[in-house]
C-alpha cells in the first residue's frame, strides 16, 4: 500500500491537540493500526523498519508512547514483564487470555465480569478508572498437543 493513499491519519485523530503531524508519525501510525493484534516494539519497529529504514528505533518507541498518551494505542504491560500495544480504534474495553506456552493471546468481553467488578468496587465506595483482567495458562492448541505427545509415548 503505498503511504499517500491515507496521508492525514495522524492529522484527522489528533485535531484540535497542537501536536505536529510529521511525515514519520503518519508512517507509523499506519502501519501501526494495519497490524493485528498485540506487538512489543521490536515487532512494530521491524514493520516500521522494511516501509522506511531512515525511521528508527527511538523515534518509534517515543511514537508508541504519544500513541498511547492519545488514546490510540493501548499499552499492556504483561506479568512476564513484557510489553505490547494494540491499536484502540474500533475496539472496545476487553480483556486477555495469555498462553505461557505459545505466547497465544486471547481477548475476551464479559459483561458478567464487569458487573461483578462494579459490583465489588461499590461495596468498598471505590470509584474504578480503569482495570486489566488477566488470566495466565495453557490455550487449546498447546494443551491438546500436550495430550497428543503424552500419548505417543
Ligand atoms: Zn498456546
Ligand atoms: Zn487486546
Amino acid at each position: 500500500m503505498k503511504p499517500s493513499l491515507k496521508k492525514n491519519l495522524f492529522k484527522t485523530r489528533t485535531s484540535g491537540k497542537g501536536l505536529k503531524a510529521t511525515k514519520q508519525r503518519e508512517e507509523i501510525l499506519r502501519i501501526f493500526l494495519n497490524s493485528s493484534g498485540h506487538k512489543n516494539l521490536g515487532q512494530i519497529y521491524a514493520q516500521v523498519a522494511k516501509v522506511d529504514p531512515k525511521i528508527g528505533y527511538t523515534t518509534v518507541y517515543r511514537t508508541l508512547k504519544l500513541f498511547t498518551r492519545l488514546g490510540l494505542a493501548a499499552q499492556r504491560k504483561w506479568a512476564d514483564g513484557e510489553t505490547q500495544y494494540e491499536p484502540t480504534e474500533g475496539k472496545s474495553h476487553h480483556d486477555h487470555l495469555i498462553c505461557l506456552e505459545c505466547g497465544r493471546i486471547i481477548e475476551f468481553e464479559d459483561e458478567a465480569l464487569e458487573t461483578l467488578q462494579n459490583g465489588i468496587a461499590q461495596r468498598y465506595h471505590f470509584k474504578i478508572f480503569h482495570h486489566r483482567m488477566e488470566l495466565y495458562g495453557r490455550c487449546a492448541d498447546c494443551r491438546s498437543e500436550k495430550r497428543m505427545s503424552k500419548k505417543k509415548r
